[in-house]
């Protein structure tokens, strides 16, 4: 595999069309993607293989293995923009935001949880000067080329031998280690975390919050009073639609509401590609369950979300469940597991989170029917109020509650949520597809393939319709082969041009499961040859028989 793999995928996402840089004749927008044909083929199948196992192929009749009983799916398609009351009573406006720095002279803005501190010392443990980096970039050089302010400084302070931690800091532990002048009770100036960019290197403000949802002004007026959100999760609009969904269908308790769509979030630092953009596409479930039951609901949701990415392609050595720590967890939250793959940007022995289930309680129904929650000093969650004891946000005073008929029952139902990234999860498809092998080519020399071992179900082409040569009725032969994969609604290419090589390689790179060669013999046999792209075994199956071949390989 090459050195730097990653470099390797981005490049053939931009080269066959998978993944752009948004408007990136004008320079990108930094945290925006565009995907081309490929990519939109792929992302479209992942979407497709999810809302498939959630609601379009999921039998309500039957009690499943591990659930307590049976129960419906639904689909749902809600508004980007929602009632500003609806992210005041859920949490958003207040919460939902990260603590960020910016550096004083470049104006750049880094996450702060996301930033790592490298401290330089004197032989006696004494810190010089410390700077930001972002993991997995920046080496400060001794020799002050292109660094030569950071090296300055240093030297100023110490004539004798310089070191650098070998471990670097977390911001939030850097700073808790710094002792304050006894003085003015300031940090000195030079300990002042310096900015990760080399060539800047001004000093860093102290963390600041910084609201992750991007505002925007709804209708012509233009006062604040119309102030709105882009959605920055899919989540709530099923929970504002928990009543009407249950008054206009026949589901009943338990039922699982689900979402594909786009949410937006501003963040401080998008970064490794696709993985952390401002513009994402969420696959979000919200499953509405009787509190009794809830506990049992959740270890099914969150082992049936693992597994879905393994039975898609994902090795089991690369993907992980891991439950929060008490810490970790929401204050209403029983329970939450994030799905995690070893993206290869990412550290050895580090993951990026690829979905989180939570168990939710009765949080966001109860939210939206009394008001913002908080929890109160026995960690109960009563309606957060105002300098005036009114609450501080009202809810929609709506009964959210449910009525059991056949139990008699009414209670506010406990939701799962898996929550999983539409985009981060077609970025580890990818990740995981990319591959680098040897074959020989037709003179029998080794050649380096790139080839991308996408399941067939996601992958972007299914068959590659390829005649051996452009004359003896072989290019009309395999024409009526590619019209027959298109009628029966699966993506197929036609392909005549190049050596034969140099058309498998083609489609290798890009996923192709299967090609397709009619040749001379196809006139007399009626069969073609259909080479695999993983194990480049080669069969020949009867024309007749083709489309019904790749169905089947594609359930
Ligand atoms: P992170 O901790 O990585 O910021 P999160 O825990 O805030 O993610 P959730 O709010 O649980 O994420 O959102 C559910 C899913 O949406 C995530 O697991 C991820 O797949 C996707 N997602 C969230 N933020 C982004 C983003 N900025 N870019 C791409 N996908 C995202």
């Amino acid at each position: 595999m090459s050195d730097n793999v990653m470099d390797q995928i981005v490049s053939l996402c931009k080269r066959r069309g998978i993944i752009f840089q948004n408007s990136e004749i004008y320079g990108g927008q930094n945290g925006f993607w565009d995907y081309g044909p490929l990519g939109t083929e792929l992302k479209r199948n992942v979407r497709n293989a999810w809302y498939h196992d959630m609601v379009a192929s999921h039998d309500e009749l039957t009690v499943l293995e591990g659930t307590p009983k049976a129960f419906s799916m639904v689909g749902i398609e809600t508004a980007l923009i929602m009632h500003p009351r609806v992210w005041k009573c859920s949490g958003h406006f207040d919460l939902f935001n990260d603590m960020r720095v910016d550096c004083r002279e470049c104006r750049a803005r880094y996450r702060a949880d996301h930033l790592r501190i490298k401290v330089a010392r004197s032989d006696d443990g004494t810190p010089l000067a410390a700077w930001g980096f972002m993991p997995g970039s920046d080496e400060f050089d001794w020799s002050g080329a292109g660094d030569k302010k950071l090296a300055k400084s240093v030297r100023e302070r110490c004539e004798g031998e310089i070191s650098v931690d070998a471990a670097p800091m977390t911001l939030a532990n850097y700073t808790a280690s710094l002792q304050p002048s006894e003085d003015s009770g300031e940090i000195a100036e030079h300990l002042i975390p310096r900015c990760p960019n080399s060539s800047c290197r001004g000093p860093l403000t102290e963390p600041r919050e910084f609201n992750l949802m991007f505002k925007t002004i709804v209708g012509a007026l233009g006062t604040e009073d119309d102030a709105a959100f882009l959605r920055p999760e899919t989540a709530q609009g099923m929970f504002v639609n928990f009543k009407n969904v249950v008054d206009s269908s026949r589901v009943k308790v338990p039922f699982g509401i689900a979402q594909v769509g786009k949410s937006f979030r501003n963040e401080i630092t998008p970064r490794n590609f696709t993985f952390r953009s401002r513009e994402f596409e969420q696959m979000e479930m919200e499953f509405f369950c009787h509190p009794g039951e809830s506990q049992q609901w959740y270890t099914y949701w969150r082992d049936r979300r693992f597994a879905w990415y393994k039975n898609l392609g994902i090795s089991d050595s690369k993907l992980i469940l891991r439950d929060h720590t008490q810490e970790e967890l929401a204050h209403y939250s029983i329970g939450t597991a994030d799905v995690e793959y070893a993206f290869p940007f990412l550290a050895e022995g580090e993951y990026g989170e690829l979905e989180g289930i939570a168990h939710r309680g009765d949080f966001d129904l109860r939210s939206h029917m009394e008001g913002k929650l908080v929890a109160d000093a026995n960690g109960c969650l009563v309606v957060e109020q105002d300098e005036h004891g009114q609450p501080k946000y009202r809810g929609s005073g709506k009964d959210l509650s449910y009525f059991d008929d056949q139990t008699r029952e009414r209670f506010i139902p406990h939701v799962i949520e898996p929550a999983a990234g539409a985009d981060r999860a077609t970025l580890a498809f990818i990740c995981e597809a990319y591959t680098e092998d040897e074959q020989p080519d037709e003179h029998g020399k080794m050649q380096k393939r790139v080839l991308m071992k996408l399941d067939p179900r996601l992958a972007p082409i299914k068959v590659a319709v390829l005649p051996l040569i452009k004359k003896e009725g072989m290019p009309e032969t395999a024409q009526a082969i590619y019209r027959d994969f298109k009628a029966a609604g699966i993506n197929a290419v036609y392909d005549q041009q190049a050596a034969i090589g140099r058309r498998y390689r083609r489609q290798d790179e890009i996923g192709t499961p299967f090609c397709m060669t009619i040749d001379g013999e196809t006139a007399t046999d009626g069969c073609v040859t259909v080479r695999d792209r993983d194990s480049l075994k080669q069969d020949r199956i009867p024309i007749k028989g083709l489309v019904g071949w790749v169905q089947e390989r594609l359930k």
